[in-house]
């Protein structure tokens, strides 16, 4: 049967787009339906606005650095309209190159919301027809969850509206203790709000490394930030011009905003996966195989709406494989092992590979090697903050099986740190790599004492 496209693409986030546009330049036929904007969560309302926001909070604590270097800052102030404006110039930049690489690569691209109606069939909302195509690919990635239970919840935010804030809060509230929680507490704080976080578990970043998860803790609150933990929101009431959040401990907390950071859901909802029969898990997730494809064999997915590891890169790269593999007659599956990862807190936070708890469950004997130390260049700002850094290590063989680093650039370093381990490389391989002096990362290599926990050291 002839079909109106050999593809049809749900989205054009980072997956999307990497997927199109290969599948386009082999020659196929594809249509990419977008209904909000070219570029995704990544480049719209995540990663890159995101990481604009971290950079325009570190000035403040650069100019209380700098003095201590001999350098007098005065009247520096912050002007936030100026910052949003900019910043949403280079979004609008982005996102015209991500439109303009898909036709480039001989894609058609349509505003316009997709729903499919059978395996081989979508419906064009706002243009109200119908398209056949040979594939269809799933690239929904998900949007901010937002419970249920909370009376008041319609007064809160989520990250979305945080990149449109028009004043920085006086005080801030921000529900949850995971990825972007921590990022907009870090975010929110060097832009002079006060910000109180509201955790359910004792300490932040659950799944995170154990000495991970306290380091970043210890400097949150170190910074400034209140950390209310072992609590959750009950009920959010309007106070005069600001927002009362009440909790299950019998504690409240009061901001002019509240934001709300528990999670992330698949964006699956609505998109007539059901009619067409494709599985979903309990979490509203599209289940798929190795090579992206669903229970439907011609309906394939990829990124965060499958719920495997979102992250922008690792969208891309299952789009790679899908495009690789249906399209260039070169079958290939992602290897979800080894990601990097990265925290953007302050400081911030990288990591590839296994937690110490993940390692010993994984391999039992592990071997812990760790420091946490005062970087040099604090030593004449007088700011107490500290690096860590863990290298978890197989004992059976002296493989290292994951590498934990918080402090300055450490998303920088553990990029590099990554082809070592997806390398296999031993704890030997990295003791005989000579140190580059006077770095920060020169530690990794020269770390020699395995950890042992005091109260198994000989007294
Ligand atoms: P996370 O899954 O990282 O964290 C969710 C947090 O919300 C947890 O602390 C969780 O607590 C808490 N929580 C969940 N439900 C509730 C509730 N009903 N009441 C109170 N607290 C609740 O989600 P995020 O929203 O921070 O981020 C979503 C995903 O986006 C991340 O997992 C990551 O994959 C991706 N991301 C990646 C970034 C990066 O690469 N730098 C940056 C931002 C996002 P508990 O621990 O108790 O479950």
């Amino acid at each position: 049967m002839a079909y109106d496209y050999d593809l049809f693409v749900i989205g054009a986030g980072s997956g999307g787009v990497r997927a199109s546009r290969l599948a386009a330049m082999t020659g196929a036929k594809v249509l990419v339906a977008e209904e909000y904007r070219a570029g995704g969560t990544c480049v719209v309302r995540g990663c890159i606005p995101k990481k604009y926001m971290v950079y325009a909070s570190e000035f403040g604590r650069t100019f209380e650095h700098m003095k201590g270097y001999g350098w007098k800052v005065e009247g520096a102030s912050y002007d936030h309209n100026m910052f949003m404006d900019k910043m949403h110039r280079e979004i609008d930049r982005l996102s015209g190159i991500y439109a303009r690489n898909l036709r480039n690569a001989g894609a058609e691209l349509v505003d316009d919301r997709a729903e499919i109606v059978d395996a081989h069939t979508v419906r064009l909302v706002k243009a109200g027809r119908t398209v056949t195509a040979d594939k269809i690919l799933v690239a929904t990635g998900g949007s901010p969850a937002m419970p249920k239970d909370v009376e008041g919840i319609e007064l809160a935010v989520t990250s979305n509206e945080m990149f449109h804030l028009d004043k920085i809060p006086e005080h801030i509230v921000i529900v949850g203790g995971g990825y972007i929680a921590v990022e907009f507490a870090g975010i929110m704080s060097g832009l002079g709000a006060k910000v109180c976080m509201v955790i359910r578990k004792e300490t932040v970043l659950r799944g995170f490394d154990e000495d991970v998860r306290t380091h970043v803790h210890e400097e949150l609150k170190r910074k400034g930030v209140k950390v209310i933990s072992s609590a959750s929101p009950v009920r959010i009431e309007k106070e005069g011009e600001k927002f009362r959040v009440h909790l299950s401990n019998g504690e409240s907390a009061a901001g002019d905003k509240v934001l709300f950071a528990v999670g992330r859901d698949p964006h699956t909802k609505g998109l007539g996966l059901d009619k067409a029969g494709v599985k979903l898990d309990e979490h509203g997730a599209v289940v798929v195989d190795e090579n992206s494809r669903t229970s439907v064999p011609s309906i394939f997915a990829i990124g965060d709406v499958t719920n495997r590891l979102n992250l922008t890169p690792v969208a891309i790269r299952e789009g790679q494989a899908f495009a690789q593999t249906q399209f260039m007659n070169r079958p290939t599956s992602f290897d979800h092992a080894d990601v990097p990862h990265a925290v953007f807190a302050q400081p911030p936070v990288g990591v590839v590979g296994l937690s110490e708890a993940e390692a010993r469950k994984k391999y039992g004997v592990v071997d812990i090697y760790k420091t946490r130390f005062r970087p040099m260049k604090d030593m004449l700002t007088g700011d107490e903050e500290r690096v860590l850094m863990k290298i978890v290590v197989r004992a059976e063989d002296e493989r290292v099986v994951g590498v934990h680093i918080v402090g300055p650039d450490a998303p920088e370093i553990i990029q590099a740190v990554a082809i070592a381990v997806k390398l296999g490389a031993s704890k030997a391989d990295f003791d005989r790599t000579c140190a580059l002096h006077p770095s920060i990362a020169e530690e990794l290599v020269t770390m020699r004492e395995k950890f042992v926990p005091p109260e198994l050291k000989p007294v």
